[in-house]
């Protein structure tokens, strides 16, 4: 099976060759821990997950290293933890639980290795005295900047004019700035900042830029160049863009990943998420009034470099497919992933394509191909089943008059007056109640 992945770099559909197949190595940037995570922050957890299973499927299990960090040092977090009364260390631990319990909930595996930023600094460090010992740093007013115009390829990834990358990344001039572009590797701590023995010589403690953690841990846990980054499309640049620039000064190399991967964005309701429209969802949010696996299903339901919308006709749509897949699939206990289903997935992880297969699958034929593609998404029977037991519709007529309408229906059927059956019978479907003849007697349920 040939796996064919997207590459943001190039603009291109590639084959995707490991550098080394019995170490296949993938990075995601994590979240930063302050708050719970919405169902934006959801997506590429969701979408490498499913690539971390198909590398597992394609090259083995334990030949994959999925290093998905936390960052856990950054002004939003200082600014939180002041606001709240509470220490950083306080709420960075209680989001990143949180963060890890939707996940899960979610039916993610955990990754191979989630390193946080704050047990990496000296790796940090010893990246930012190499860059300034190449010429690509440099300290001024106890900073150290990245040289931007020291690396000839600064700006490959995201391919903008120099123009709209200095608007884009909204910098400060700062007047201990070179160039505009120059961006900030290590800085200062403000009175109560959390803080660490500067490098470079620098007298007073600072602390690290965002950028910078990425180089580091990815280094740290997958080498210097290694075979998958990914991430959200906003992270393109600079975050991913000032990454590629730290790495390959710092290792002289020409690629810090070979294939760059970032998932579209995820809208709600057709309009832009934020707390000002008051349409902002938490993962907690959804999962407090649906399956998990359901809302893994509504995400993969649009192709990852797409946008998506979320709504909760998709989410109800994703909840009745679940259920039919279940209900069709039976045996199976391997979870291997049907022959036309692992097609689509190695075609640049094609997931609605994945689920149109499976609805195809929903036949006798199909039904243990598609219990082992379930399987292969770890999607939970017994979760689904408890939830459907809790949303039973209920009927329109308490239950005793249903049971004497049935009653009645087949008395009529026993004195052969057919037209009164059915008309019982057509009178309760109306209400929803469908009846179900069977050897041992007639049993009713409302229909979804
Ligand atoms: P953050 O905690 O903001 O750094 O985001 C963590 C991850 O979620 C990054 O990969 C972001 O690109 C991604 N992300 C944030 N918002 C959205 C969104 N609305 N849609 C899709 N991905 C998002
Ligand atoms: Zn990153």
């Amino acid at each position: 099976m040939d796996l064919k992945l997207y590459d943001t770099l190039t603009r291109e559909k590639q084959p995707f060759v490991p550098l080394d197949p019995s170490r296949v190595r993938m990075y995601v940037c994590g979240p930063t821990v302050y708050d719970f995570a919405h169902i934006g922050n959801a997506r590429p957890v969701i979408v490498f997950d499913v690539l971390f299973r198909l590398l597992r499927h394609l090259y083995g299990a334990d030949k994959v290293t999925y290093v998905r960090n936390i960052t856990d040092v950054d002004d939003k977090i200082n600014a939180r933890a002041a606001e709240r009364g509470t220490s950083i260390r306080d709420l960075t631990e209680e989001t990143y639980r949180n963060f890890k319990e939707d996940v899960s909930a979610l039916g993610c595996l955990p990754p191979t290795v989630e390193p946080r930023a704050t047990e990496h600094i000296d790796e940090m460090k010893t990246l930012i005295e190499r860059l300034v010992a190449s010429g690509n740093a440099y300290v001024a007013d106890e900073h150290v900047l990245f040289s931007v115009p020291s690396m000839k390829n600064y700006g490959e990834l995201s391919k903008r004019p120099l123009d709209e990358m200095i608007a884009g990344a909204r910098v400060d001039v700062a007047p201990y700035k070179r160039d505009p572009m120059d961006f900030v590797l290590w800085k200062p701590s403000n009175r109560g900042d959390p803080s660490w023995k500067s490098p470079s010589d620098i007298r007073t403690p600072g602390r690290p830029g965002w950028h910078i953690e990425c180089s580091a841990m990815s280094w740290k846990h997958l080498g210097e160049t290694f075979d998958i980054h990914g991430g959200g499309i906003d992270l393109v640049f600079p975050h991913h863009e000032n990454e590629i620039a730290q790495s390959c000064c710092a290792f002289h190399t020409d690629r810090m990943a070979s294939t760059w991967m970032h998932n579209g964005f995820l809208q709600v309701e057709g309009e832009k998420m934020s707390k000002s429209l008051g349409n902002f969802v938490t993962i907690r949010e959804v999962l407090a009034d649906w399956p998990g696996d359901v809302a893994r299903l509504a995400m993969l339901s649009s192709h990852y470099r797409q946008p998506i919308n979320w709504t909760l006709k998709g989410l109800e749509e994703a909840e009745k497919a679940l259920a039919s897949f279940f209900d069709a699939a039976s045996g199976g206990a391997d979870p291997t992933p049907a022959p036309a289903v692992l097609e689509a997935l190695a075609d640049d992880l094609n997931t609605p394509k994945a689920i149109a297969e499976m609805h195809s699958l929903k036949n006798a034929v199909g039904r243990k191909a598609l219990a082992g593609t379930l399987g292969f998404f770890g999607f939970r029977r017994a979760e689904l089943a408890a939830w459907r037991e809790r949303h039973a519709p209920q009927p329109a007529l308490p239950a005793a008059d249903i049971e004497s309408r049935i009653a009645a229906r087949n008395a009529a059927r026993k004195d052969k007056n057919f037209a009164e059956s059915d008309r019982i019978r057509d009178e309760l479907a109306a209400m929803g109640i469908v009846l179900k003849d069977s050897k041992d007697g007639t049993t009713w349920e409302v229909a979804r």
